[in-house]
């Protein structure tokens, strides 16, 4: 296979330089589509660990007073040399996840590049408040809340380290990412032009390794804040043990999201809708509307042109512009969703749709569709993190809203109608950080994003983010004399 140019040289990226430390334990990095090794890493020493921290410490002392117009201009041309290099940047993350390149050219660097591009815009905008108390009076600063730890899932890895970083260094902090051990290579990249753009050695450093790398970098007291983008089931981890050193968290987790389709709704619309919202990524996505609710009266015509569309599906080689669905990311992940669809069947589902993994090297599953479901099976349930799509039916709005409500999850959810007065009565009942109305999975960097409930706490993009990553500081000032008791 051909590797790109643009490969990382080394395991690790710390102090503003490549290093590697072949004692760290030895990551092979497997390409999804064949099954070959393309590149082994080595996980973090705790060597590796201290250098990474001690210059994060180091570095973001100048850098939370330096000019904040300096900063967004370090961000921003961040982000017109991942657009430049966005080809070479897509094929890696097609090599690193599987994805088709055909997603990858537009939904990666790209969407790594408007965080860079949105929050270096508002670095110089970071503003405090100015309260009056009589003649006295206070005022409040935002600051920076110092290292900041960035831990990132399999499926986006350019993206998730793109959204992490670009706050944290938009608002003076410094970063120590860890992506997940199975795609490692993409934060590399962004760590190298990150200081091509003109940023510091120490703001921005990746190490590698496994959840205890994650779990040591968490726990280590230099550590303000830990960003984690992972399963409901390691948010739990990470942010029981942020809280052993009070520290701040943003927690962006899995979901088993909602998708409604009202009886009015443009039926294409919606298909592509719940297409997008299931196999975009191979089903690889937390924000996915994996349990599709149609009003009865639509599900013979839904699932005629779901049968349809799915007919287009291209499951070649992901280089190749023409493949639209990718393999699944992992051995691992492809063995949970076989077991997920064999569950299914076993609880009387019927695979109306797909189901089969394809007999080649690599983890290639068949986009599939699951019918004949009630809300308690597994399927419906549980987050499977795969091209699995589970369709329900409803009889009225008021069955489709707590049918929709009834989960632990709250990350995201859609919904699809011709009529506004329903769409926005419906979504002001969901339960759910991000919905959509006749749309889904759109995430520009100006909106906020994140979820409620078990998905999570704080929200990525837009100027939330900023917050989280920033604390108030205030200060009182007295005009007049001191008062006192004696
Ligand atoms: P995991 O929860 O398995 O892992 C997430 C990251 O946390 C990985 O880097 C992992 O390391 C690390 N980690 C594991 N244990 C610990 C620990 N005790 N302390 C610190 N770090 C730890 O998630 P996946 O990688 O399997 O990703 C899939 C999940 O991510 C899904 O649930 C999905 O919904 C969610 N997700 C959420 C998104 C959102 O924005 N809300 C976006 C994308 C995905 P390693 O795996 O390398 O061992």
């Amino acid at each position: 296979m051909t590797r790109p140019d643009a490969r990382p040289v080394a395991s690790h990226f710390v102090d503003g330089a490549y290093v590697e430390d072949a004692a760290g334990t030895p990551i092979p990095v497997i390409y999804s589509a064949t099954g070959e090794t393309i590149a082994t890493v080595h996980a973090a020493t705790p060597g590796i660990l201290e250098r990474a921290l001690a210059s994060a410490e180091r570095a973001q002392v100048a850098w939370a007073v330096a000019d904040p117009a300096e900063r967004g201009r370090v961000l921003r041309r961040a982000a017109d040399l991942l657009r430049a290099r966005n080809r070479a940047l897509s094929e890696l993350e097609t090599l690193d996840t599987g994805k088709p390149l055909q997603e990858t050219l537009v939904a990666d660097a790209a969407s790594g590049a408007d965080a860079l591009d949105y929050f270096g815009g508002l670095a110089a905008d970071v503003t405090g408040t100015s309260i009056r108390f009589g003649e006295d009076w206070a005022y409040t600063i935002r600051r920076a809340l110092g290292v900041c730890v960035g831990i990132g899932a399999w499926n986006y890895p350019t993206q998730i380290a793109c959204w992490k970083a670009a706050p944290a260094l938009a608002t003076g902090n410094a970063m120590v990412f860890k992506p997940s051990e199975t795609t490692p290579l993409c934060a590399l990249k962004l760590a190298e032009i990150l200081i091509e753009a003109g940023l510091p050695a120490g703001l921005f450093n990746v190490v590698q390794g496994a959840g205890e790398v994650g779990a040591a970098l968490t726990t280590d007291p230099r550590v303000a804040k830990v960003s984690l983008t992972g399963s409901a089931a390691t948010g739990r981890k990470v942010a029981a043990a942020a809280a052993g050193g009070m520290k701040h968290v943003t927690m962006e987790l899995g979901g088993k999201s909602p998708i409604l389709v009202f009886e009015d709704t443009d039926l294409e619309d919606a298909v592509s809708g719940a297409i997008n919202g299931n196999f975009y990524s191979s089903g690889q996505v937390c924000s996915n509307g994996t349990r599709v609710f149609l009003h009865e009266s639509l599900h013979d015509a839904f699932l005629d042109r779901l049968h349809a569309r799915l007919a287009d599906v291209v499951m070649g080689d992901p280089l190749d512009e023409a493949t639209n669905f990718g393999p699944i990311t992992t051995a691992a992940q492809a063995d949970i969703v076989m077991r997920h669809i064999a569950t299914a069947e076993a609880e009387g589902a019927t695979v109306a749709i797909g189901g089969r993994r394809l007999d080649r090297a690599g983890y290639w599953i068949e986009p599939t569709v699951l019918t004949d479901l009630s809300d308690d099976m597994t399927c419906v349930r549980e987050e499977i993190f795969g091209p699995v799509m589970s369709v329900l039916t409803f009889a009225d709005e008021a069955e489709a809203v707590a049918r929709a409500n009834a989960t632990e999850f709250g990350l995201s959810a859609g919904l699809f109608t011709r009529d506004l007065a329903r769409a926005h009565r419906v979504v002001a009942q969901l339960r759910a950080g991000t919905c959509w109305i006749n749309q889904y999975n759109l995430t520009p960097a100006g909106m906020p994003f994140g979820g409620s409930r078990a998905s999570g706490i704080g929200r990525e993009n837009a100027r939330v983010a900023m917050d989280h990553f920033t604390e108030v500081q205030t200060v009182y000032v007295g005009m007049g004399r001191v008062e006192s008791a004696f």
